[in-house]
């Protein structure tokens, strides 16, 4: 719920979540967060907030509830976005991961435990000593300016500092309700093998995470498999859903999400035929 743009709710000093790792630096100009986070709305009450500063950076939707906000994914997390949410009005906040990769539940740690759910193997791959995939994280896919001026770090320093994931709370049911949404959660295995899909029914809405998106699908992530990957395309494809809000890029209609399913499909059925 809340007024994008304006602040309906105190946030509280004592609130847990402001508790957070302390490992990363404060940014030096706490009321510019506007340079780290970009917020738009795509659609009545769906807004899609990004990390710009980080050039990978994946899509965090913040579904406005009755009660609760529905919040997918968390970003890389260098910045606190539940404290960036709070300024627009948003919370209280329930979060879902999608999958265990970094710059999908760095964000995590600001929320408390409460807040944030999972899949079971989701939260198994999130318990290890360092984020998943940080192999990848690059520093020249920062803005130097941004993280120079935000933190007063180089990006490779600011890497360095940030590692452990937070716990987050278990999810073993087969859906997930904040009112006014009930979300199917579907196991997609194939770019990671704990990717979920969020399903709404009524809405006709499908959140898919990294297992599919406008672009490319990355086939040699640690926990991929390209032919698990086909079948969770496949599955994707049956459901019923006129619009798909994806881990990275564009939102995507009908049309534009089922190409892509055809190309990704055959993409990857020409790979394992390779391999
Ligand atoms: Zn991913």
């Amino acid at each position: 719920m809340g007024d994008v743009g304006c602040s309906t709710r105190a946030y509280s000093a004592s609130d847990p979540s402001s508790q957070a790792e302390r490992e990363i630096p404060t940014p030096l100009c706490q009321n510019n967060m506007k340079n780290i986070f970009k917020i738009q709305t795509i659609q009545s009450y769906v807004h899609l907030v990004t990390e710009p500063y980080y050039k990978e950076h994946a899509n965090i939707f913040v579904l406005e509830g009755i009660n609760t906000d529905f919040v997918i994914d968390t970003g890389i997390g260098f910045a606190n976005l539940r404290e960036f949410l709070v300024s627009k009005g948003f919370g209280p906040f329930k979060i879902f991961l999608t999958h265990s990769h970094y710059d999908h539940i760095g964000g995590a740690r600001h929320f408390t435990q409460k807040e944030v759910w999972a899949a079971e193997r989701t939260i198994q791959r999130m318990r290890g000593e360092k984020y998943l995939g940080l192999q990848y994280l690059r520093e020249k896919d920062f803005k130097k300016e941004i993280v120079k001026n935000f933190w007063n770090m180089t990006p490779k320093k600011l890497c360095d500092t940030w590692t452990s994931p937070k716990r987050v709370k278990k999810k073993t049911a087969q859906t997930i309700k904040v009112e006014p949404y009930e979300f199917k959660i579907i196991h997609v295995p194939g770019h990671t093998d704990d990717s979920y899909a969020l399903y709404e029914t009524k809405k006709k809405i499908l959140i898919t995470g990294d297992a599919l998106y406008n672009g490319k699908p990355y086939t040699e992530l640690l926990n991929s498999d390209r032919g698990a990957w086909v079948g969770s395309l496949g599955r994707m494809e049956n459901l019923e859903w006129n619009i798909i809000f994806p881990g990275h890029n564009n939102v995507m209609r009908k049309e534009e999400a089922k190409q892509m399913i055809t190309n990704w499909t055959s993409i990857l059925r020409d790979q394992v035929f390779m391999s």
